[in-house]
């Protein structure tokens, strides 16, 4: 890393990769349909005909399964590689991912085919206390990209001073999603962040 170069941080699911429109496709080929009508991924999983989510646990093995293969055939979410790479003409690109230890090389995988072959970091849990760990080694602005508030919340909370961005890449899942813009700008079309998070690195 070059120790005095703005950087990006920027996570896959549901930033980089349509994640739920990938495990809905994934899930459907197992007999089972998505219906989104919260932002609670197990709670969205359902048998044909029933009106009770799949058990939590059962959803839990579907994603695990998920994860160890399919996860590499995820769509890439439109504009998000053309952002990497505008932002990697002026910035460090990290990619950080919660994906489960048996994601690692199907996410690899699918970085390098979308093109996006750009150092990866996997984490575990909340992210602030690994942004804080890479933001350290720069002296330039950092930006932090993320779906989630847990995520979003801990960055601000570990690193205050990473400048900090939401977006929800699923059409579906946007209204359902929690948000506090106030404190975590949030764009949801990848041109409209692209350009803020260009603004806050170069500012
Ligand atoms: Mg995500």
């Amino acid at each position: 890393m070059d120790p005095e170069a703005p950087l990006v941080i920027v996570d896959v699911d549901e930033v980089l990769g349509l994640f739920m429109r990938g495990f809905e496709a994934f899930i459907v080929g197992r007999g089972y349909e998505m219906r989104i009508e919260r932002f609670a991924l197990f709670q969205s999983i359902y048998e044909p005909g029933s009106d009770q989510h799949l058990d939590i646990a059962r959803g839990r093995v579907l994603f695990d399964e998920y994860f160890a293969g399919e996860v590499e055939h995820m769509e890439l979410t439109p504009g998000a590689a053309a952002a990497l790479g505008a932002f990697a003409q002026v910035a460090g690109v990290i990619i950080q991912t919660n994906a489960p230890p048996q994601g690692r090389d199907p996410r690899t995988r699918w970085l390098i085919r979308n093109g996006l072959d750009f150092p990866l970091v996997i984490n575990s849990g909340p992210k602030g206390a690994c942004v804080a760990a890479i933001a350290a080694k720069t002296s330039g602005p950092v930006a932090f990209i993320d779906d989630l508030m847990p995520n979003l919340d801990s960055v601000a909370d570990a690193a205050p001073h990473v400048s900090r961005f939401q977006l929800v890449a699923d059409e579906r899942l946007r209204p359902h999603a929690h948000s506090a813009p106030e404190r975590h700008p949030r764009y949801d079309d990848w041109a409209d962040l692209q350009a803020a998070v260009l603004e806050a690195i170069l500012k």
